[in-house]
């Protein structure tokens, strides 16, 4: 009687925890089976490059990665890091490797890694990393970039939130005329599918100069909601109709919410 495998993801979690307490031996023993399974397993790889001691071993643990995930950004950055910070392999003639010093995450200090901020060059595990088109940062950097975004004081934000009833009245007049006028057919649906968009740029245009053209976090869903919220039952409810004011108004409604972004 042999007992069956025990399964990958069971595998990975233990030697997660096995690496939180410092037992790298046994988290690296761990995710060794993990690939004896499943030698594609990107996480295991990753993992048991931010574990191995030498760059060397980290390196074709990277390259493994790449090899399986062209793409990989993590891995690209990491070696990228390795291959900085140790240039030309040096021989050396005795056996202890060159000393790689250790990175914990700062905001994990049981967890090594091998990635900085490339911002503030703080240690961020891979949980803690957001990726951003100029590389990865740690969520402090890329919250405070935001911010400098998000000027809209409590009265653009109210003068906003009157903009967005405003844009829900109209909506909902827009879609009621649509669905009375072409009803649920193939050329009313035609018809809303260019002006659903075009209703939901138009309304961006209004609730973006009500709100004094200031941005604020999460605005883009409030005021979508509130649209969609005023709209839906003046279009449903005077027109008789279901189909033709949900897909208007839909339509119209993921517009807005992209353009307020
Ligand atoms: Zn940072
Ligand atoms: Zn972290």
């Amino acid at each position: 009687m042999s007992t069956p495998p025990t399964p990958a993801s069971q595998l990975i979690s233990a030697a997660r925890s096995a690496a939180m307490a410092g037992d790298h031996a046994e988290a690296e023993s761990l995710y060794r089976q993990v690939l004896a399974q499943t030698p594609e397993n990107i996480e295991a790889w990753m993992a048991l490059a931010t574990l191995l001691n030498t760059p060397a071993q980290k390196r074709e643990a990277l390259e493994r990665v790449l090899a399986i995930a062209p793409e990989h950004v993590e891995a690209a950055a990491a070696l990228a890091r390795l291959e900085h910070s140790s240039p030309a392999p040096v021989p050396t003639p005795t056996s202890t490797p060159a000393p790689v010093s250790t990175l914990y995450c700062a905001n994990h200090p049981n967890r090594e890694t091998l990635l900085r901020c490339n911002k503030c060059n703080k240690p961020i595990c891979m949980d803690c990393a957001v990726q951003t088109p100029v590389g990865y940062r740690c969520k402090d950097c890329v919250r405070a970039q935001q911010d400098k975004f998000y000027t809209a004081t409590p009265t653009n934000q109210l003068a906003g939130t009157v903009g967005a009833a405003v844009s829900g009245l109209l909506l909902g007049i827009a879609a009621l005329l649509l669905a009375r006028l072409m009803g649920f057919s193939f050329f009313g649906i035609l018809i809303a599918i260019f002006a659903g968009p075009a209703l939901g740029g138009a309304l961006a245009r209004l609730i973006w100069k009500f709100s004094g053209r200031k941005r604020a976090r999460s605005f883009n869903l409030i005021a979508t909601g509130i649209t969609v919220i005023i709209a839906a039952p003046i279009a449903i409810f005077l027109s008789g109709s279901l189909l033709m004011p949900l897909v208007v108004i839909g339509l119209a409604a993921s517009t807005l919410y992209a353009r307020l972004r």
